[in-house]
């Protein structure tokens, strides 16, 4: 067994998503460990390429999946599935050639479930890394039960309805409302591990979730380590997988104070082109400054924003500014942006709280409809829109100007802030994961 100053060496194989969004967090957790002596391997799915040159101190493997992405799929579950299969023969080969020499501790993302098997296949211990919020695990988990109860697929008359079991979260709310049965309760499956995990953790904060995270204490008696937000523990360099267009950082600082509203919809959401118009004449119409990230190709069959006509495009460059991408966290801290109008991926939703950035929901899917419920309903910080329904322009200038909704959201961004100081909650669990793994 190789040691260093005395002490075993440990190699942390995290087993990372190809998503964004689960990408991100699971680098952060990765630079975080890193600067506490332990050697990282990032595993991943070789479709998405990473910049590994920002990550000189990770070791990267590469996981050969035979996969171009969900596109060339016709269910997501599907996607996942294949990519489970594919990856998982060239990790446990990995796996066996590294363990006599270290210690091996798997972390693998929720969704890269054949990281769990490996682990019990060789006898390794294994942590699930979650980058969604805690409820929305419970809310996978339950869908068994719904449909013996002939709760699921759910009734018409029951969407505005509070599901007992997921306060506060309504039927409407749910991640799988709209999967067909089989890939809902084939996904809720998939998602719960056969044999439990040495410990979970969690990129969110204990003050947001009291109950969710109770619910699953109760659960599985295993340690949970809610370390979040990781984008403040544990700052990695550039994790993003398009390249950001830093010039709106000089646009932001010719606006006056809290006056911008950002728009972003995250990496995977894609929109039809009367709904993002419709965004478009919300934003002019409201008489405010913007930035707004419309992500090349997010439109169905347009490029970039092509299907804007001419005559709003002028309107937009009034006081707006479209990009590509951009530097989002640096974006949300800007003393410039008063409201963030955004499909609430946990991502986005934890760097707008943690700034005290009040956000406009517009929710696509999965644990976006539970995000969006969070903001409006539980944290209050959010007002929630339907595009083809809200008087778009109203709900901009009253985020901008609720002083309440403001005053919340800055109660948010004190509590965030308490939890990442010395004996905060995020502060004690990152060094009781520490720990932890040490105790393996
Ligand atoms: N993001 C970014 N620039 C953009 C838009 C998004 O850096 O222009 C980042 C954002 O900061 C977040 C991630 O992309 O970390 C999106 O993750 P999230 O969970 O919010 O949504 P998803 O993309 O998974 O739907």
């Amino acid at each position: 067994m190789a040691e260093e100053n005395g002490r075993r060496r440990w190699q942390l194989v995290l087993v990372a998503s190809p998503l964004q969004g689960h990408m991100t967090p699971m680098l952060q957790l990765g630079t975080y460990l890193q600067s506490k002596g332990f050697s990282i391997t990032i595993a991943h799915p070789e479709f998405n390429s990473l910049d590994t040159f920002n990550h000189p101190d990770f070791i990267f493997l590469p996981l050969p999946d035979n996969l171009s992405g969900p596109g060339s799929f016709t269910s997501f579950l599907g996607f996942l599935q294949a990519l489970n299969n594919n990856c998982k023969p060239h990790l446990r080969e990995h796996l066996v050639q590294i363990m006599t020499e270290e210690s091996v501790v798997i972390i693998y993302d929720i969704l890269m479930v054949f990281g769990g098997s490996v682990a019990v296949d060789l006898g390794l211990p294994s942590i699930i890394m979650n980058c969604s919020s805690t409820a929305f695990f419970p809310a996978y988990q339950i869908i068994p039960q719904l449909h013996q109860e002939g709760r699921f697929p759910v009734h018409d008359s029951l969407l505005d309805e509070i599901v007992p079991e997921l306060k506060p979260f309504r039927y409407k709310d749910l991640p799988f409302i709209d999967l067909p049965t089989e890939d809902a309760t084939e996904s809720a499956k998939m998602i719960t591990p056969a044999t439990p995990p040495s410990a979970f953790i969690w990129n969110t904060l204990e003050f947001l979730e009291p109950s969710a995270l109770t619910q699953i204490r109760q659960q599985y008696q295993v340690p949970i380590f809610t370390i979040g937000p990781l984008h403040k523990t544990a700052p990695a360099r550039s994790t993003s997988f398009l390249e950001e267009d830093t010039s709106c950082i000089t646009w932001l600082d010719k606006q006056k104070p809290k006056s911008v509203i950002y728009v972003s919809l995250g990496s995977m959401a894609n929109l039809d082109k009367n709904v993002a118009t419709e965004m478009a004449w919300g934003l002019v119409n409201s008489n405010q400054p913007f930035l707004w990230v419309v992500r090349p190709g997010s439109v169905h069959g347009y490029e970039w924003f092509e299907f804007l006509q001419e005559g709003l495009v002028d309107k937009i460059k009034v006081r707006g500014l479209i990009v590509k991408w951009a530097p989002q966290k640096e974006v949300l801290a800007h003393n410039a942006v008063g409201g963030f109008w955004s499909h609430c991926g946990w991502n986005s939703t934890l760097e707008s709280v943690s700034e005290g950035v009040p956000m406009l929901c517009q929710p696509f899917s999965v644990d976006q409809l539970m995000n969006a419920r969070y903001l409006s309903h539980f944290w209050k910080i959010g007002i929630e829109i339907i595009v083809e329904k809200t008087e778009i322009e109203d709900a901009i200038r009253r985020l901008l100007v609720d002083k309440e909704m403001k005053q919340r959201a800055i109660e948010v961004q004190k509590n965030v802030e308490h939890a990442l100081n010395h004996g905060g909650s995020s502060h004690n669990a990152l060094k009781d994961l520490e720990e932890f793994i040490l105790s393996l």
